[in-house]
């Protein structure tokens, strides 16, 4: 299934391509000190396939903290926080927003489930992420 989202002004646009069907969408709210904060909840699908279309890459503010670990890209246009992506072992992972998904049936999207991963070790974090999150990811900045 082709799932489109991206920030409101259409800076940041992504297309997901879930893989195998999805007979539903799993929703992590996050519960981190950021996350809280702009109301966080992130899906993610390790098998898909997800392109990132940046419009203006100067305007795209890449928010990092804590571990350092993952980039939160946050339009600096129009402040919605479509994806988050952290680079492990010379590959791009990713998650997106469920906020920021367009035109998915509100019956596949479930209940947000709060997510806490603030004990976590680096090491257990980081495979965590090559577990769940989305493998196959491809940024395209349309203007440099
Ligand atoms: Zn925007």
């Amino acid at each position: 299934m082709l799932i489109s989202g991206g920030c409101h002004c259409g800076n940041i646009s992504f297309a997901l391509d879930w893989e195998p069907e999805p007979k539903e969408i799993p929703a992590r709210a996050c519960t981190c000190s950021f996350c809280t904060k702009h109301g966080g909840i992130w899906t993610s699908c390790p098998a898909g396939a997800l392109k990132v279309t940046v419009k203006e890459p100067a305007q795209v503010s890449k928010y990092s903290f804590g571990t350092k670990t993952a980039d939160f890209h946050i339009c600096a246009r129009c402040g919605v926080v479509p994806l988050v992506t952290s680079f492990i072992d010379g590959r791009l992972y990713a998650v997106v927003s469920v906020n920021a998904l367009e035109g998915v049936d509100p019956w596949l999207l479930r209940k947000p489930i709060a997510t806490k991963f603030d004990g976590e070790s680096e090491e257990v974090r980081l495979a965590r992420r090559k577990r769940n999150w989305i493998a196959n990811v491809e940024y395209v900045e349309e203007r440099v």
